[in-house]
Order: C-alpha cells, then sequence, then structure tokens
C-alpha cells in the first residue's frame, strides 16, 4: 500500500484542512505510486504561519551558536542517511543515483557552513565622526520566511534556504516541489530528529495554489523562491506592490565556449556532462555550445557520438547514465521545443525522440538531442528547455563567442575551455553571468561561494556563501554616545 505523508505545523505531522491530496510517483515507472501528499490551500498556509510567528521570538532569541549546533547535528544525520534520502530521490525524480548523493551531500555541506556561521554572523565595528561615540553593524533576523522550491534539486535547494535562514534567527513556512514531496518530508523529519523546536520549521505541501498563498500571506516578511521566470515574476510583482522582501534564484541558459587551444576530450566530457547530467534539468544546464570553427567538426562529430552512448535508463540501475524527464509535461516541453527547432531550421543532429527502448515504456524518457545550424533568434537558441537538448554553434573567435554568450536574456553560468590565461581572463571579465568555469563545465557549484545570477535568471540576490546571509538577514546600524551630551553628528564637526 503507498504511504499517506503529511504536512509539519507546530512539530506536529497532519492532513490538509480540506483532506485533498495528490500522488507522487516515479517517473522512471509510473506504476510505482511512491506516496500520497497533501494539497494543501490559504488556511493551512495560515496555520503554519501562526506557529510560526508564535516561535519566532523564543528561536530568535537562541544564541547562534544554539541554532548552529542543530543544524549540525541535521547535517551529521543527512550524512548518515545520505544513501537512503538519494534513493528516495532518484526514485522520486529520476536522477541517477551518483547524482542524487551529490545532491545530499550539498545539503550536508550547507549544513556544516551554515553551522559555522553560528560563531560569525560577522557586523562591523568602525569609527564614529564624533568624539566618545562607538558605531558598529550588525544582523538581525527577519522574521517569518516564506520558502519555495523546485524539484530539480530537492534536497540541496531546500537546503541552501531552509539552514541560512535558521541560522540567521528566522521562523520558516516552507512550501517544497508537488513532484519531490518525499524528500522534503524526509528532509523536515531530520531537522526534527536534530532536535529543532515544534514551530520553528513548517511544511505546507502542494503545488501553485499553496506557494500562492505563501506568497500572498500578509505577515511573511520574505519570499525566497527558486524557480521557472514565469513564475519567478508572479512572485516579484506580488512582492513588490506589497513592500515584501524577495530573492529569486530562476531559469538559465548557460553556455560553454571551447577554444581551439582547449584540452579537446577534456571540453568534450565537459560538454557531455553539462548538457546532458540531471537529463538536463539543472538551471546551470548547458544548453549552448560555441567553438571554435577550427575544431567544430571534430567536435561535432565526436558530441554526437558522446551523446548516442549515453545509457538512458532507470537511475537506480546501476551503469545508468541518464534518467527520466520528471513528469509528463516536462516531456511534452521537450518534445515541443524539439518541433520548434526543426519548424524554424535547426539541423537534428542526433536524438530528438522520446526514448522507446525495452523497459522504458513506462516512464518519461528522452533521448539526448543536439542541435547544430541554429540562429540565435530559434526558440531553442533562446528559451530555457530544462530537458536533454543543446545547440552546437561555430564561432571565429573569442570575441565572438562572449558576445554570443551573452545574447541571452538569462545570466547564470558559463564556461571556456582553453589553455591561454588572456583568454580566461578576458572571459572571466567579459561574460555576463553570475558564474563563469574555466577548463570545467557550466555546472559544479560549491556552497560557500555566491550562487546566482544576472539578468532574467535573478533579481540581484546571491545564495549560498556569506551572501545567502544577506537574504536571510537585515542590517542594524548601532551608534553609542558615552560622551554624556548630546552630540550633533554632521554639525558639531567644526
Ligand atoms: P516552477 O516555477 O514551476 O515551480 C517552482 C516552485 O514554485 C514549486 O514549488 C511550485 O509548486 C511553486 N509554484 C508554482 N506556481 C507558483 C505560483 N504561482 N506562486 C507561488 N509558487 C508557485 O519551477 P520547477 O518546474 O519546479 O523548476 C524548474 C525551474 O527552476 C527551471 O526554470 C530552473 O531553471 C529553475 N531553477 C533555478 C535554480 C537557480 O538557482 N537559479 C535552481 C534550480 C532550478
Amino acid at each position: 500500500m503507498p504511504k499517506t505523508y503529511f504536512n509539519y505545523i507546530g512539530g506536529k505531522w497532519g492532513k490538509a484542512k480540506n483532506a485533498g491530496t495528490f500522488e507522487d510517483r516515479n517517473p522512471a515507472d509510473t506504476r510505482d505510486l511512491i506516496g500520497t501528499f497533501p494539497q494543501s490551500g490559504p488556511e493551512d498556509v495560515e496555520a503554519a504561519y501562526r506557529v510560526a510567528e508564535s516561535a519566532y521570538d523564543a528561536w530568535r532569541l537562541t544564541p547562534p551558536p544554539m541554532r548552529g549546533e542543530i543544524i549540525l547535528k541535521a547535517g551529521l544525520l543527512l550524512k548518515k542517511r545520505k544513501e537512503e534520502l538519494a534513493q528516495v530521490m532518484t526514485r522520486e525524480m529520476g536522477k541517477v543515483l551518483k547524482e542524487s548523493r551529490g545532491d545530499v551531500q550539498e545539503a550536508v555541506d550547507m549544513a556544516y557552513y551554515a553551522a559555522g556561521e553560528g560563531r560569525r554572523l560577522l557586523g562591523h565595528t568602525t569609527t564614529s565622526e564624533l568624539k566618545n561615540k562607538f558605531a558598529m553593524s550588525m544582523r538581525m533576523p527577519i522574521g517569518v520566511c516564506g520558502l519555495i522550491t523546485p524539484w530539480n534539486f530537492p534536497v540541496a535547494i531546500p537546503s541552501w534556504k531552509i539552514f541560512p535562514a535558521l541560522i540567521c534567527g528566522n521562523t520558516v513556512v516552507f512550501k517544497p516541489a508537488e513532484d519531490t514531496p518525499l524528500c522534503a518530508s524526509l528532509f523536515v523529519e531530520i531537522m526534527e530528529e536534530a532536535g529543532l523546536p515544534g514551530g520553528v520549521l513548517n511544511m505546507v505541501h502542494g503545488g501553485p495554489q499553496a506557494g500562492r498563498a505563501v506568497v500572498r500571506h500578509p505577515k511573511i516578511r520574505l519570499i525566497s523562491f527558486t524557480g521557472s521566470s514565469e513564475v519567478g515574476a508572479e512572485v516579484a510583482e506580488y512582492c513588490g506592490r506589497a513592500l515584501k522582501r524577495c530573492s529569486l534564484e530562476m531559469g538559465g541558459k548557460n553556455a560553454q565556449v571551447v577554444m581551439a587551444d582547449a584540452d579537446f576530450d577534456l571540453a568534450l566530457e565537459g560538454a557531455l556532462w553539462g548538457a546532458f547530467g540531471t537529463t538536463g534539468q539543472r538551471c546551470t544546464a548547458t544548453s549552448r555550445i560555441y567553438v571554435e570553427k577550427k575544431i567544430f567538426e571534430r567536435f561535432r562529430k565526436a558530441l554526437v557520438r558522446g551523446a548516442r552512448a549515453i545509457r538512458i535508463g532507470n537511475g537506480l540501475k546501476p551503469g545508468v547514465q541518464m534518467g527520466p524527464l520528471v513528469n509528463q509535461d516536462q516531456l511534452r516541453r521537450v518534445q515541443g521545443y524539439v518541433r520548434a527547432g526543426i519548424e524554424e531550421g535547426a539541423k537534428l543532429e542526433c536524438g530528438g525522440r522520446i526514448a522507446k527502448k525495452s523497459g522504458l515504456e513506462r516512464g518519461w524518457f528522452h533521448e539526448p538531442t543536439i542541435f547544430a545550424k541554429t540562429h540565435p533568434d530559434m526558440k531553442i537558441m533562446r528559451e530555457e528547455i530544462f530537458g536533454p537538448v543543446t545547440c552546437l554553434v561555430p564561432v571565429r573567435s573569442l570575441e565572438e563567442a562572449i558576445h554570443q554568450v551573452n545574447n541571452t536574456s538569462y545570466g547564470l553560468s558559463s564556461s571556456l575551455y582553453s589553455r591561454d590565461v588572456n583568454r580566461a581572463m578576458r572571459a572571466i571579465r567579459d561574460i555576463e553571468a553570475g558564474i563563469t568555469y574555466i577548463n570545467g563545465p557550466t555546472i559544479g557549484a560549491e556552497v560557500h561561494l555566491p550562487f546566482g545570477g544576472v539578468k532574467k535568471t535573478g533579481n540581484g540576490h546571491r545564495e549560498a556563501g556569506e551572501t545567502a546571509l544577506d537574504i536571510f538577514s537585515e542590517w542594524k546600524s548601532v551608534f553609542i554616545d558615552y560622551s554624556g551630551r548630546l552630540q550633533k553628528a554632521q554639525i558639531d564637526v567644526d
């Protein structure tokens, strides 16, 4: 019997108020029903908000090193249960087991990093323009935060939001993705086991209705959202009007550049991993590859050969290199882009079809797909596909490549393969993106560096690293006057 799972509000597991549910199925074999989960609405969000609000003062006043200790324990538990979580993740959203393990490891890393911040959360002490006056700045928590996450990193992305939010002293209403609710439930279970007091972290399952209720709750002070640019724009619009703090991490149209002087095999390996890892369902996936003309033909042939050799299947099986897409809508979306590419005149070099091999009939599998002879105005060159589809483009020079890389409305990740340090430095300086890799693929972030992008990818915030603290805390400037008299800044200075 598939299990029934619950929301987590005020330290208790329970149904949605309207008792509605939704199903969670394995995208590699849709006969495999993983469980049913509550379809939450505004009344559940309201209940979660109320307990988060009442837990806020006690949590805010808990010394940060003690908050950090709980997060550290959660990190150790995540590490201990890494294999179990990875198995659930692959079953729930399809990526191959090795990648699922990496996803859990990222959450472990984030726990260790955030726990350490419990003994830092540094502000500044500084000088004053007046005598006998002391000045400093310090971080303050914000209040109840609403965190909304996607399914492609179902443990890592929640950890990127929940740990920094908690270490800063906030309480949380968490709305995970409806395609990966079990990963989210296990994450919350681990937080409970680590000793997090009831009410500090609350989870409401469900889809857009629940997400919208979190965004529109008048007293939830901050929204941290990761997902598509379309939904992000709606979130930003609402938050803008309500003057609510809002951080957005959205789509990408990431590019890899390969110069003729590059290590050819390394660049090829990077392109295959960047384009087809996680079945292309990464915000940092490589969806455009610009190759210097001199080596274009050789690179094209090798990339097509590599893509054709990728073993597709259930990510739990040893030897499988690429799992299914997460759901039927994603499969339709990818197929729609393949059709658009062909209709607009691009050349399909390989793939392009729903994968039909025996054993794949019950899942949402798609072949690794490469287009060439594209034009920058084509849909496949402009829009985020979020599937195993990439476009190959010849370029004459680094300057032309950088111009093309920047010719997009997104700006998350980018990569250059070259052995020439001068070219590398120019790419680092001139590519408009939040992340640039030299001699590495467009994927591979680490938790202690800022993560996010420019243009339509984000709204100026950066997750991870110390910059995550700027999302989840407010700055306060403090002045202590010990002169015993009224001193007037800017006036008593002569
Ligand atoms: P999505 O925008 O459909 O959903 C993201 C989350 O928002 C889900 O929890 C969903 O239930 C919720 N949601 C949907 N509609 C909502 C609404 N109107 N109001 C509030 N919440 C709503 O995205 P997805 O399909 O889950 O994820 C894929 C997208 O996420 C891609 O565009 C990808 O690039 C992006 N992504 C970005 C990053 C990053 O850090 N930049 C990381 C991972 C994924």
